[in-house]
């Protein structure tokens, strides 16, 4: 990158906030997915006026700009595919206030969820949208990735949570959506068309979101089953009894088993297939969902039961599902993760696809998933060197696709479209939803500078 540039750089943030060395664009090269490519620069702004400084200065000069928070995304959403500058918000992390009369806080993009999260229930509020990545993920990576999250089943998604927000164009103009009431409607949402549009569009420099009355209580239930099949037909039973679990995850054996090595998961659960479940609410309520889910359990089969209201139990089991794909990833050198969510009544279904697609082509395939949302992830665990498995590995994927989308399911639920999932378009997103999409990037981002070479593949 010319001097020029990076000079430039330095003047709007400070020169100890341009970072050009090897190690550091190393880092910044990649997300979660492994993919990489790098920066010419890292620049990291601590307020909105150098952000929309660089933004007009990238445009003027036609400099590929990629934001990125924490980089734990799973679609290659921050990998500065164009090269360029890689644009970090982790300096601007502030809580910049929270309202508990209105029930809203107003944050920076920055912010980590999760230190997000115990600082409104700090003030017995609650922001539910809980991304197994939380304890690193930041806020305008939620927003950009529209992040799901283990308890949406109840309580939605980081969508349902936006009230209005702070962003900057590529022009540099910085711009205002939303409200700070939920019953504003003028004009187009432009709120939520940002969700999930992982820094195509704008760069969300901060965000007005809603919280709710933090639960009295919470109660967690772990039930094993001696099948994926017998787990899966649990969860719709669960849900077929009327009842609203906040939180209702699928895990097979081999999720269990990489996962208890680290943790400290029940022994009874060893070798089984789980759910774990939790209900919320106030005590008693929630005390009597808990025992309905469990009876569904033990009447769907499950080999046993157990239900936790305690803290530290409660949060040790849901801190090892949490661990479930870092724990397959330190046993075997590659995981392939994949991303697919089919209606909730037929999970059965597409977990007996998956287990067929995975004897068919001789691969071993961990499940596990938000079963409450129809929501899997198959991931393929490879020990042998990549290169031999590639065509098969690639015709699992194919088969596991097609299979979720004829069950009218879909591929790009929770991972937001970058570059690995480039592959949607044309399958889930056709024409002409396709061709409005890269017109509203021309409008927002005409020059094509803002994380190019992702979503449509439009820009340099
Ligand atoms: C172990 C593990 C578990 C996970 N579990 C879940 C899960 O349960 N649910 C789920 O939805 N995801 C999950 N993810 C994926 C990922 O953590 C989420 O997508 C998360 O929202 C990404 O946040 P981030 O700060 O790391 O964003 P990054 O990876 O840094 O960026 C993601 C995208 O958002 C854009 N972006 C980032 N900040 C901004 C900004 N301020 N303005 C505009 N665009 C921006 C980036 O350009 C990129 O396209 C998981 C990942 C891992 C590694």
């Amino acid at each position: 990158m010319e001097e020029r540039v990076t000079n430039r750089l330095r003047e709007i943030v400070g020169p100890e906030c341009v970072l050009t060395s090897a190690e550091e664009l190393r880092c910044h090269s990649c997300d979660a997915t492994g993919k990489s490519a790098l920066p010419e620069v890292v620049v990291r702004p601590e307020r909105v006026e150098q952000v929309s400084a660089i933004a007009r200065f990238c445009t003027e000069e036609g400099i590929p700009l990629t934001p990125r928070g924490a980089g734990t995304g799973l679609s290659g959403g921050a990998v500065p595919a164009g090269g360029g500058v890689s644009l970090s918000l982790t300096r601007m992390n502030k809580i910049r206030e929270i309202v508990p009369e209105d029930l809203y806080v107003v944050v920076e993009a920055g912010a980590v969820t999760e230190e997000l999260q115990r600082a409104v229930e700090a003030a017995s509020l609650f922001y539910p949208p809980d991304p197994a990545s939380r304890r690193s993920s930041t806020i305008g990576g939620n927003i950009g990735t529209a992040a799901r999250g283990l308890r949406c089943l109840k309580y939605g998604v980081t969508k349902n949570y936006l009230m209005g927000l702070e962003i900057v164009l590529p022009t540099g103009d910085v711009m205002k959506t939303g409200a700070r009431t939920f019953k504003s409607v003028a004009g187009y949402d432009l709120t939520r068309l940002m969700c999930g549009s992982g820094g195509t569009l704008a760069i969300v420099t901060s965000a007005t979101l809603k919280l709710i009355p933090l639960p009295e209580h919470r109660v967690t239930v772990l039930a094993a089953f001696a099948t994926l099949e017998k787990a899966a037909e649990a969860s719709r039973n669960v849900i077929s009894c009327g009842l609203t679990p906040s939180v209702l995850e699928i895990m097979d054996s081999l999720a269990v088993e990489a996962m208890s090595r680290d943790t400290a998961l029940s022994r009874g659960a060893r070798g089984c297939s789980l759910i774990l479940a939790e209900t919320d609410g106030f005590r008693e309520a929630a005390e009597t969902e808990a025992d309905r889910v469990a009876k569904a359990c033990a009447d769907s089969g499950a080999t046993f039961v157990e239900k936790s209201a305690e803290q530290w139990e409660r949060e040790g089991l849901w801190e090892a599902r949490r661990s479930v794909l870092t724990a397959l990833a330190k046993l075997n050198p590659v995981t392939i993760l994949e991303n697919v969510t089919v209606p909730r009544t037929l999970i059965v279904e597409m977990i007996r696809s998956i287990a067929e697609i995975s004897r068919k082509h001789e691969l071993v395939i961990a499940t596990f998933g938000h079963a409450g949302d129809g929501n899997l992830h198959p991931t393929i665990l490879v020990d042998a060197p990549i290169s031999e498995m590639a065509s098969k590995i690639e015709r699992a994927v194919v088969e596991i696709s097609e299979k979720a989308l004829s069950l009218g399911g879909g591929l790009s639920s929770e991972h937001v479209i970058g570059i690995e999932e480039g592959r949607c378009f044309g399958c889930e997103i056709e024409a002409p939803a396709s061709e409005i999409v890269k017109r509203l990037k021309d409008a927002f981002d005409p020059r094509g500078i803002l994380n190019p070479g992702k979503l449509l593949c439009v820009g340099r």
